[in-house]
């Protein structure tokens, strides 16, 4: 098994890496460097460059008009992304939906939705989890009854990421109550303007307004919005999701966070000298280190066999629960190195236009990205979902 980059490889992160030198808006850059939340305009801006690039579609083959990268590709345009901060494009309808409209939907639902994906047209939202249908998701109770062409949907979906921006929802709704859990769902494509859906927000513990809860009262939805047969939602669902988990592992974003932890424990000073230098402080720098290179093994690892014709499976589940432990251990030891000066709380700057001084600004995202990496280990299938599929299926437990 060869893990070294190849020499095109090498000259197509330079390509990446130039681009991004180049594009990649002033204004949004420091946004990300600093932490404070993007606004949708922002999200589209940078979009839309990618989209003219034809870059937007990171995992799409060209026959839908992707570049056709492999795995390495991907994983070297993520990271050169994360190192540049890059805003993480939006996956909800490029990495999400796209990929099970290409597999599951008809040609007429090919050819409009997906131009306008790669045209960063559209914003879509993931309408999967419920009050009470999380990790057991095949609980689901939205229900969509059937009234000639069109399907009446009524329900309650919640942590709806990005809903409030969002102009389509991709949703899982029960068609048939009577069928086995699994066998009665479809998966349906709904406009977010239609009469009777409504948005309200979630703020989370870090003050931020990430999140909805989505509610449908009698929502008309054309049966020509469903994608796949009648019932078969669940297996585009779980198809959807092995393509959520791809990349979750955050790796980029992960040596990113260890960089800034590593200037920000030079700066900061402990009795004279810098924090870094202090062994019981170093130690734990040094362990997350490790494990970050560990992980990077083992994420190459995945995607060398990727790369000669393997596909990665319950690996994608290993490597979210340790990526995304790493992240928020990162992210608590940087709180713990500004110690004090990561408690203020300045919503004004991190979601509004307000202006710290350079120290400040830095110091600023510290503590709500501690509470905001919480997240990691929830979604896309919480941690101990995941550790029960590498037990069941690695470990063969
Ligand atoms: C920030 C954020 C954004 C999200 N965005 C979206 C989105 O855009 N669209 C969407 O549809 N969903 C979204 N989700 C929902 C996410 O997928 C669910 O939160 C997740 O699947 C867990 O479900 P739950 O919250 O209902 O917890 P529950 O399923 O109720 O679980 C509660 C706890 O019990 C544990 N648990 C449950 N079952 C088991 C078991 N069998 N074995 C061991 N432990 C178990 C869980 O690990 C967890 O710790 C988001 C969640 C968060 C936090």
């Amino acid at each position: 098994m060869n893990l070294d980059f190849s020499p095109d490889e090498k000259t197509f992160r330079q390509e990446v890496r130039d681009f991004l030198a180049t594009e990649l808006p002033v204004d949004i850059r420091e946004k990300v460097r600093l932490g404070r939340r993007l606004s949708a305009d922002d999200h589209v801006r940078w979009q839309n460059l990618l989209s003219e690039r034809g870059w937007l579609g990171a995992n799409w083959p060209k026959e839908h008009g992707g570049p056709g990268w492999g795995p390495v590709e991907r994983h070297i345009f993520d990271e050169e992304c994360a190192a540049a901060h890059a805003p993480t494009i939006v996956p909800f309808g490029v990495s999400m939906v796209a990929p099970v409209i290409m597999k599951f939907g008809n040609q007429d639902q090919q050819s409009h939705y997906l131009p306008r994906i790669l045209a960063n047209h559209d914003w879509w939202c993931q309408g999967y989890s419920e009050p009470g249908a999380g990790s057991d998701l095949a609980s689901l109770r939205t229900r969509a009854v059937r009234d000639g062409d069109e399907y009446v949907v009524s329900g309650q979906k919640t942590w709806t990421t990005l809903g409030q921006h969002a102009n389509m929802m991709f949703c899982l709704v029960r068609t048939d109550p009577e069928a086995k859990k699994q066998a009665g769902i479809s998966f349906l494509l709904i406009d977010m303007q239609s009469p009777g859906l409504s948005v309200r927000p979630i703020i989370t513990l870090d003050g931020a307004h990430e999140v909805n809860e989505v509610f449908l009262d009698e929502v008309r939805v054309p049966v020509a919005n469903r994608v796949g047969e009648e019932g078969q939602g669940w297996t585009c669902a779980k198809f959807l999701l092995t393509h959520e988990r791809t990349g979750i592992a955050g790796l980029g974003h992960a040596k990113q966070a260890l960089r800034h932890l590593k200037s920000v424990a030079t700066r900061v000073r402990h009795r004279g000298r810098p924090l870094l230098e202090l062994p019981s402080f170093r130690h734990r720098v040094v362990k997350a280190e490790l494990e970050l290179m560990a992980l990077e093994v083992t994420h190459l690892r995945v995607l060398a066999a990727a790369r000669d014709g393997g596909a990665p499976g319950a690996e994608s589940s290993l490597l979210k629960v340790r990526g995304s432990e790493l992240r928020q251990e990162l992210s608590e030891l940087t709180r713990r190195a500004l110690g004090p000066a990561a408690l203020p709380f300045f919503p004004e700057f991190l979601y509004g236009d307000a202006q710290l001084d350079a120290e400040q600004a830095e110091n600023a995202a510290a503590g709500v990205q501690y509470l905001n990496r919480r997240k990691l280990s929830i979604y896309g299938g919480s941690n101990e979902i995941q550790k029960s599929i590498v037990a069941k299926t690695l470990l063969g437990m």
